[in-house]
Order: C-alpha cells, then sequence, then structure tokens
C-alpha cells in the first residue's frame, strides 16, 4: 500500500434505516481503513432537507454502533457545511471555472429534446457557457441563475477502480453539472465532492449505483487541484431471486435483524462474504477479516443474499456465547414475553437450548417452556400419548422419582432406565409422555435435562395432576 494513511469514509444519506447494502458498504469501508491503520469516516449526506430526517440519522448510527464499526471521525453533517460548499463555489466562479446559467428548466428540457431528436445524448447546449470570443445573451429579468460546472468537452475521464478495473468516459458525455441551485444551494455531488476533498479521503469505497457520478465528481476534484482518490464501486446485493435485495426478501433493515435476534459478529461475517472471499473460509472473526480484507478478492458480480446461510453462521456464533453474553442477549427478550426467571437455574436453561437455535427470538421461545405459564398438552395430544398404558408407566416413573435425594440430570436418567428396565420398554413409551405430561409438548431437549431443571416439586406436581385427571395415583 501507498505511504500516506488511509482514509475512507461511510456517506450515508439519512432518509431511512441503515439497509443491508449500506451496512456493507461501510463494512468495507471501515475494515479498509482498519487493515491500512488508517482513519474511518463518518458523513451523514444531509443537504436533501425534505427526504433526511433525524430519526433516520439516529438509526443509522445505532446500526453502525450494533455492528460496532466505530468510526475515528465524524459524525459530520453535510448541512453544517454549507458555508464551505458556497465558499468552494466562489472559487470556481472566480476562477472561471463555472458559471451562472439563466436558462429555465424548461429552456433546458427544450435543449435535451431537441438533442435527443437529433440523435444526440440528451445535455444541456452551453448557452450559457462562457468562451473567448463569445456573446452571452441578455440576463432575463427576475431569474436566479444555477450555477454550473465547467465540465471539460473534450478528452477522457479515466479511473483504475479497485473492483471493476480501469474505467474511461468521455467527457463529450457529460453535462455541465449544476452545482448550486437557483437558490444558492449546493447540489449533491459538488458537496460529495468538496468533503471527499476537505477530509483528505484517500479511498471512496460506495455502491455501485454512484459509478456514474465518479467521472463528474472527478473532473471538479482535478478542477480544484485536489488529490483524486482511488474509487471502489461495490456490486449491489441481490435477493435469492435474482432481482434487487428489497423489502419483498424480507428484512432490509439492519436492526431488524437485530430485534429478529441476530448476533452482531453473525451479521458482520456474513456481509463480510457478500461480494468478497478469502478462499474457502465462511466462519472467521471480526480480526481476521481486519487482516485478510482486500480489495483484491472483491468479486465484480453482484452478490446474492441467502438467509439460510446467515441463520447457518448465526446458529454458528449463538454456539459460541459465553454464560454471561448469553445471559444478556436472551435475558431481555425472555422479559419481552413476561417470561419468569426467579428459582430457575437461567443459565442451564439457556444452555440447554443454545445449540438448536438459529436466532436469539427462537431461543427465546423455546426457553419459555421453562419462563412461560405452564400449558397442558391440548386434549388430542393428551389422548394420543397418555394411553392407558404410558400413564402405567408414568406411575411407575413417578413413585421412584418420588424416592429421589438428589434431583439431579444424572439421578433423573438412571431412574428413567429403571423404569423403563421394570416396564420392559424402550425409551419413546416413557420419553414421549413424560414430555407432553411435564410441558405439554412432544419435542423438548434432553428429557432428564428438562426435569432436572423444572424442579422436583413441578415435576411431580404435574405428573400428579395427569394421573388424577385419568383416575390412576
Ligand atoms: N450518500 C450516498 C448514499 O447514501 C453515498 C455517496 C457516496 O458514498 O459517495 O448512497
Amino acid at each position: 500500500m501507498t505511504t500516506a494513511t488511509v482514509r475512507t469514509r461511510f456517506a450515508p444519506s439519512p432518509t431511512g434505516y441503515l439497509h443491508l447494502g449500506g451496512a456493507r458498504t461501510a463494512l468495507f469501508s471501515w475494515a479498509f481503513a482498519r487493515h491500512h491503520q488508517g482513519q474511518f469516516i463518518l458523513r451523514i449526506e444531509d443537504t436533501d432537507l425534505e427526504r433526511s430526517t433525524p430519526e433516520a440519522v439516529e438509526a443509522i448510527l445505532k446500526g453502525m454502533q450494533w455492528l460496532d464499526l466505530d468510526h475515528d471521525e465524524g459524525p459530520f453533517y453535510q448541512t453544517q457545511h454549507f458555508e464551505r460548499y458556497k465558499e468552494v463555489i466562489q472559487q470556481l466562479l472566480d476562477e472561471g471555472k463555472a458559471y451562472y446559467c439563466y436558462s429555465s428548466p424548461e429552456e433546458v428540457e427544450a435543449m435535451r429534446e431537441a438533442a435527443r431528436a437529433k440523435g444526440l445524448k440528451p445535455k444541456y447546449d452551453g448557452t450559457w457557457r462562457p468562451e473567448a470570443g463569445k456573446t452571452l445573451p441578455p440576463i432575463p429579468a427576475d431569474r436566479q441563475p444555477v450555477v454550473r460546472f465547467k465540465n471539460p468537452q473534450d478528452g477522457f475521464v479515466m479511473w483504475d477502480d479497485m473492483v471493476k478495473g480501469p474505467i474511461t468516459i468521455a467527457n463529450a458525455e457529460l453535462d455541465d453539472l449544476i452545482i448550486a441551485r437557483p437558490d444558492g444551494s449546493p447540489t449533491y455531488n459538488f458537496c460529495v465532492v468538496v468533503d471527499d476533498w476537505d477530509m483528505g479521503i484517500t479511498h471512496v469505497i460506495r455502491g455501485d449505483d454512484h459509478v456514474n457520478n465518479t467521472p463528474r465528481q472527478i473532473n471538479i476534484l482535478e478542477a480544484l487541484g485536489a488529490t483524486i482518490p482511488v474509487y471502489c464501486h461495490v456490486p449491489m446485493i441481490l435477493g435469492p431471486d435474482g432481482q434487487k435485495l428489497s423489502k419483498r426478501h424480507g428484512a432490509v433493515s439492519v436492526m431488524e435483524y437485530h430485534h429478529e435476534g441476530y448476533l452482531p459478529e453473525a451479521m458482520v461475517n456474513y456481509l463480510a462474504r457478500l461480494g468478497w472471499s478469502h478462499g474457502d473460509d465462511e466462519i472467521f472473526s471480526r480480526a481476521q477479516f481486519i487482516e485478510w480484507f482486500n480489495t483484491d478478492n472483491l468479486s465484480k458480480a453482484a452478490a446474492q443474499w441467502d438467509p439460510k446461510k446467515l441463520n447457518w453462521l448465526n446458529a454458528h456464533y449463538i454456539k459460541q456465547l459465553s454464560d454471561e453474553e448469553l445471559m444478556q442477549a436472551v435475558l431481555p427478550r425472555i422479559e419481552a414475553r413476561g417470561g419468569q426467571t426467579d428459582g430457575f437455574d437461567t443459565v442451564a436453561i439457556l444452555n440447554l437450548f443454545k445449540d438448536r437455535a438459529e436466532t436469539l427470538e427462537q431461543l427465546a421461545d423455546s426457553a419459555m417452556l421453562f419462563f412461560g405459564p405452564y400449558q397442558a398438552a391440548d386434549e388430542a395430544l393428551k389422548a394420543q400419548v397418555l394411553t392407558p398404558d404410558a400413564l402405567a408407566i408414568l406411575a411407575d416413573f413417578k413413585a421412584r422419582a418420588e424416592q429421589l435425594d438428589d434431583w439431579s440430570a444424572e439421578n433423573l436418567a438412571a431412574t428413567i432406565k429403571e423404569t423403563l428396565a421394570a416396564k420392559a420398554v424402550k425409551m419413546p413409551a416413557l420419553g414421549i409422555p413424560l414430555r407432553v405430561a411435564i410441558t405439554g409438548q412432544k419435542q423438548t431437549p434432553s428429557v432428564d435435562a428438562v426435569l432436572a431443571l423444572l424442579g422436583r416439586d413441578v415435576v411431580l406436581a404435574r405428573l400428579q395432576q395427569v394421573l388424577s385427571e385419568q383416575h390412576i395415583k
């Protein structure tokens, strides 16, 4: 890499939540800066006053925080840089690199129409562009001008995109871009240019929906005498059906994944693999990702969203949680369900479900078997499972279990074996009725563990209840 410090930025427009594509772009910019011991800058592009909201800013900051994509500078807000943009617009006007254009929007549309009619690219025709020896039209009364950048008319704009490779655009293709509106406010592309310049951005990593802006931005940067950053346009993310990822494919807001019970580690790992690879590695830590991240392995092709893979990764990271992390991640979800953890070995219960959950929400749902109100099996299930034979086996088990001094999973497992031997039956003949009797469900984690964690009193009371309902003592 170069000796200069790498400076990247994430520059979201706060018009909604932090979506998956934005988060992936942020992750790549962040990782590139971290890999090169550079700086990562957060810049909020809030100049579209009608569409930008403080709630969206908040949502973006929260999303970044959740993913732990820490920034070294910012957040900067473009709305706080208006004076600076105006100053640079004036500088370009003074240097003859920009000019006032008094054409009305209708006139410009007519020019574009005329170009189209001639089979040319629709463009502003340069009526107000000052040239040596050219006389400009009289300034119309009562009309506020826009400011246009005097784009070079000849030659080419070229850059070597870190993902797409060399790109060349003829200047003849490009309009004289409006850099200030009639009210003097700067336009989007111009603000980006000034900020990238002022912030000393060395690498612009962004979605490839911005690739058309790049030649325009490079021309303005050149007019300002700025160093041109390296550009890296990351391909978009497609849904499983090959269409651009959208709400139709499920949640697109990063924080929605938090609510659905995904871990930020899983999300970061998953997003990292969307358009980037390191051999066959699928599971890697944040530190490994920083170490490995380079732009050579960025894919030119669009990435495809794969919810199954995300679930697989999430299940992996859930299994890795320490007891403390597990409690922290799941307890609020139990509380939200009105669960009661008093008197339970909560850590042990959560661990019982940890290996089989794809999301924290699933884990919390399952754990409500303990923390929620007991829901007895419905009549149909009882009739199916709690047959007279089954009840006799349960009665045998209950009688033995009552004798236990120590209500441990090991002792309960041994008691189960004794009943199976005494009744000459196999595990399902006891396991299923036992589960149904004490949890109301046919499927639970290991039954001895469930019995141990529910506790002696609860288990015996529920067995008694089932047996007494059927008049067997
Ligand atoms: N504000 C732009 C967006 O949210 C990003 C601009 C850029 O990265 O240059 O799409």
